[in-house]
């Protein structure tokens, strides 16, 4: 099979190129180029990401579930900037066409893009070491956008959902021991959230004109939270007592679930200010306030300032540098 027999069988499926809103893609798979639709008066979303095998993804994957996490991972920076998904590109480096492997991946984009609501618009298929590179699109109304500057003192800090849960299913997937036997709802429970995150797309936007400023988290809170404070210049103040969890998460020792919250990257839930007099309107989402707003700098935990970011980040050599 041919690069245009692949294209055609795995990617050019009617389940990915409409999977979102068909009024947003004039034009999707097929030609030099798409053409998407924004709605009038919206402004363009952009972002990019790339997965390498061994840095973003273990070796040990199933081929759905990495194609799922690829795409749920892209799709998070639309929704940590409120945008609504419009559109996909795929950029995919492949050591071989393995059919099984690629009708798997296949499945797991769609999967994710049903998901989300988002279609895929195009890409590009080449040979050498397995690397996805996906840029997605999407759409909020001009002026409305979330961003990470403007966080002021006196705001709430909340997120949108449990932290540490992805970085003990990675734990699961590295078969890392275990403290105490795992039930099999917790495991799949963890593994879902590994591989299968959601984006907050809704959440995103109903946080628009309420948020003061808004993130996604992808690096672990603390890390991520310390570039909100940067750009909104404010400290941020941290209560670790909080930090919502997930049931499944207390197997472990409280020292380990606390590190993983406030560690872990990979959970992908929002991080976001709010004015107070805003929490009341948010009052049907599972947030949840995880401390405050103040005048200053960095991050702190309990009181305490925490040095460093804290966090995951390439290029790093070592824990001073
Ligand atoms: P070109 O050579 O003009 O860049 P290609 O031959 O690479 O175009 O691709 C042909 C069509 O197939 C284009 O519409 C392109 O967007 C689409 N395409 C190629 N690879 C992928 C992929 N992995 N996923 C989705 N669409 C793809
Ligand atoms: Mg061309």
């Amino acid at each position: 099979m041919g690069e245009f027999g692949l294209i055609g069988r795995y990617f050019q499926r009617a389940v990915l190129q409409q999977a979102g809103d068909p009024a947003a893609v004039a034009l999707g798979i097929g030609d030099d180029a798409a053409l998407l639709e924004p709605a009038p008066g919206c402004q363009w979303v952009i972002s990019t990401d790339s997965l390498v095998q061994g840095v973003h993804f273990p070796e040990q994957y199933c081929p759905t579930d990495l194609a799922y996490r690829a795409l749920a991972v892209a799709v998070s920076d639309l929704a940590a900037m409120g945008a609504r998904p419009l559109g996909f590109t795929l950029a995919l480096t492949l050591p071989t066409a393995d059919e099984a492997w690629l009708g798997a991946f296949s499945d797991g984009l769609a999967q994710c893009a049903v998901d989300h609501r988002i279609s895929l618009i195009g890409g590009d298929t080449t040979r050498g070491p397995l690397n996805i590179g996906i840029s997605v699109h999407g759409e909020v109304a001009r002026g409305r956008a979330l961003r990470r500057s403007g966080a002021r003192p006196g705001d709430l800090l909340c997120v949108g959902g449990p932290l540490g849960d992805a970085a003990a299913g990675l734990a699961l997937v590295l078969d890392q021991p275990l403290p105490a036997p795992l039930d099999e709802a917790s495991r799949d429970y963890l593994l879902a959230r590994f591989w299968r995150p959601r984006a907050q797309c809704e959440l995103g936007q109903a946080l628009q004109g309420l948020a003061s400023a808004a993130m996604d988290i992808s690096d672990g809170l603390l890390q991520d939270a310390g570039h909100l404070a940067r750009a909104s210049g404010v400290a941020l103040h941290i209560q670790g007592a909080d930090l919502p969890s997930a049931p499944a998460l207390r197997h472990w020792p409280a020292r380990q679930q606390l590190d993983w919250m406030l560690r872990g990257g990979d959970d992908y839930v929002l991080l976001f200010s709010l004015p107070v007099a805003a929490l009341a309107q948010l009052g049907d989402w599972p947030i949840t306030v995880i401390g405050r707003v103040e005048a200053g700098q960095g991050v702190w935990l309990d009181g305490q300032p925490i040095a460093g970011d804290g966090g995951y980040q390439h290029f790093k050599e070592s824990a001073d540098g």
